[in-house]
């Protein structure tokens, strides 16, 4: 017999990032009594790292932007795989929620005439993210986990969930244990939302924080939801690369939308080399017609720099593979240049990009009001995820939803810089919303006690074990495996052996050893995490080697191009009556004429 202590909630939000504060907000809003878990401390979800900004078409600095532009914009960097009625709901409503965050207590950056400020950001057409310096995403979750707890919602910490609990075909709880001291819980709840961030973690070179093991993902499959375009892993072109104690954290993009530019070791600017068709209309082609468009001249087109993260990254890697890469493995970012233009340019790279300025100082003690980065390509963000219904967000499973990073649907191919935070904005209310409506007036769902003996049991089998390998060991051969074999040039014989070799290691997690209790034992932690880390990793290898073609982040050695068949279907994956994932290819919903007529007018 397990001991658990049990607590009740109409609706339970998994993850304090901001698609699940949004949730909870909403969720609260509208009367239902709401839990919130997280595995990290309040204030410490991935959200926080966000720098750049939200993307909101309010128009602030260039009055020709529209919810019209942002839609399409949105469409065109997902190269249309992206579920037009998330794109489309996400462009209308972001101004919104942005604004009435604002109303909550976020001081974001301001125009000359007071209004919210926006920024340009690879792939927008006008300037569109609205931000705080580059701390955009702390002032997010400082306001809204401030108002969460003004409106009385329950907050657990450090509490990690292990398995979602059905009632039948319904969900009706959760169970974990908390970090702690290790203890089970159950949380009995009528609807659960899933906003557990993304996948980060299964590469061994990312910008992603530890939380990000597809947690959120993996439940959802095991519970039998459906999983979206997993092969669409986002690789941001600006990572730290030097020292190597630091490889992978996070450059803005802001620093390209505020004038830096990529130069390869022969001091040349390299992306004006190889714009694509798609983009060649908007982007400028000459330097002195991009830096007029990051001093805000209308008539300007946007630098080469600025265009979507995919094709960035492609070029970088070019660079370096080529052979004229920076001396660790990178190219440059020069933000410093712009003293030639701006004779207070070293103070506006202070004001504008603090924490660059910092990060920077700090760990790689480089100035980078003189001196250029060298940076590279870094895991940054899943476009896969739950699928979920475009309005409502709940998935296949009724009664679980899914918001933020962990959902799939709105970004297609590749998802633009900024849109993520306007996503947990947009969709993580949207979910709160639907979800006290789904728990209203239902009865709680009874909860199976062998299910929750089945998870504790397995959850404390690598203490019972007398000999065994490390759970980190397991971790960082996965990582090392995902990063050669899945990474950001794919090979279909790389990804056969790379599923081969998950499933070896899958062996070997079952059967790794941890020392020591159960209290704040973080070998213990990886050991539960590494499950979810094996199971994303494999839906990753499976649908990107079903995707014959090279389409925004997914890029293909062996299909360099991209293909007219696969543009009109998304691949699907769930959880076979074996336990071995299906396959589905599933064509597109066919999008109304109007939208379709704003991607033309747009073009
Ligand atoms: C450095 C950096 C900068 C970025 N800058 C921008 C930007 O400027 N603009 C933009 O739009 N996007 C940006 N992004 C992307 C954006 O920050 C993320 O996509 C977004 O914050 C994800 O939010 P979320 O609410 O979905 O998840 P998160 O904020 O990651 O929250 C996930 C939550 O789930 C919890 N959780 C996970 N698993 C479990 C579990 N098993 N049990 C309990 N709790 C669990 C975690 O503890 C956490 O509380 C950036 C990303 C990085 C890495």
């Amino acid at each position: 017999m397990i001991e658990y202590q049990t607590l009740e909630h109409d609706v339970l939000v998994i993850g304090a990032g901001g698609a699940g504060l949004s949730a909870a907000v909403k969720a609260s809003g509208a009367g239902a009594k709401v839990g919130v878990l997280s595995k990290s401390l309040l204030g410490k979800a991935h959200t926080v790292m966000a720098e750049g900004g939200v993307a909101a078409a309010m128009g602030n600095v260039d009055s020709r932007d529209s919810w019209k532009v942002h839609f399409a914009d949105t469409m065109r960097g997902g190269q249309y795989l992206n579920h037009w009625r998330m794109a489309q709901l996400h462009a209308q409503e972001a101004p919104d929620r942005v604004r009435e965050l604002e109303q909550w207590g976020a001081l974001f950056d301001r125009t000359k005439e007071g209004d919210i400020l926006q920024r340009n950001f690879g792939g927008h057409r006008y300037p569109r993210l609205a931000h705080v310096g580059d701390r955009t995403g702390l002032e997010m979750i400082r306001t809204l986990q401030d108002h969460g707890i003004h409106q009385g919602i329950d907050f657990h910490m450090e509490v990690t969930v292990l398995t979602l609990l059905k009632d039948g075909e319904r969900i009706a709880g959760v169970f974990g244990y908390d970090r702690e001291r290790g203890r089970f819980r159950l949380f009995r709840a009528k609807a659960v939302i899933l906003a557990t961030g993304g996948i980060g973690r299964a590469y061994k070179i990312t910008s992603n924080s530890w939380e990000y093991t597809g947690d959120g993902h993996a439940l959802a499959y095991h519970a039998g939801a459906e999983l979206l375009d997993m092969e669409f892993v986002q690789f941001h072109p600006t990572g730290m690369v030097w020292p190597p104690s630091v490889r992978g954290i996070l450059v803005t993009e802001g620093v390209r939308g505020e004038g830096g530019v990529l130069r390869n070791k022969e001091g040349k600017r390299f992306m004006f080399d190889d714009i694509p068709p798609l983009y060649k209309g908007q982007t400028a082609d000459n330097e002195e017609e991009g830096w007029r468009y990051t001093q805000g001249d209308k008539e300007a087109r946007r630098p080469p720099e600025l265009l979507t993260r995919d094709h960035v990254a492609r070029c970088i890697q070019r660079e370096v593979r080529e052979g004229r890469g920076s001396p660790h493995g990178g190219v440059f970012l020069d933000i410093a240049w712009i003293k030639e233009r701006l004779p207070n340019g070293a103070e506006v790279i202070k004001r504008k990009l603090p924490s660059m300025y910092h990060q920077f100082k700090q760990l790689g003690d480089i100035d980078i009001t003189k001196d250029p980065m060298e940076v590279g390509p870094t895991t940054h963000y899943m476009m896969g995820g739950v699928k979920v219904d475009p309005d409502s967000q709940m998935c296949a499973v009724p009664g679980l939803f899914a918001a933020g990073e962990c959902a799939a649907g709105l970004h297609g191919a590749n998802r633009l810089g900024g849109n993520s935070l306007s996503d947990l904005l947009v969709f993580g209310s949207r979910a709160g919303e639907y979800a006290a409506k789904y728990a209203k007036d239902l009865k709680a769902g009874s909860v199976d006690e062998t299910q929750l003996e089945a998870a504790a049991r397995l959850a404390l089998e690598p203490f019972e074990r007398t000999g065994g390998e490390s759970p980190y060991a397991v971790q960082y051969e996965l990582q090392d495996m995902m990063q050669e074999k899945v990474g950001i040039v794919r090979l279909e014989t790389e990804m056969t052996q790379a599923v081969e070799e998950i499933a070896k290691l899958r062996q070997r997690a079952d059967k790794v050893f941890v020392p020591g209790n159960r209290e704040y034992n973080n070998g213990w932690h990886t050991a539960l995490d590494l499950p979810n880390l094996l199971t994303v990793s494999e839906l990753i290898a499976r649908a990107a080697s079903d995707r014959k073609e090279s389409r925004g982040a997914h890029f293909r050695d062996d299909y360099p191009e991209k293909s007219a068949e696969c543009a009109k279907f998304n691949i699907v994956l769930h959880k076979g009556p074996d336990g071995r994932p299906v396959l589905t290819r599933t064509p597109l919903t066919e999008m109304p004429a109007d939208l379709k007529q704003i991607i033309e007018e747009m073009k």
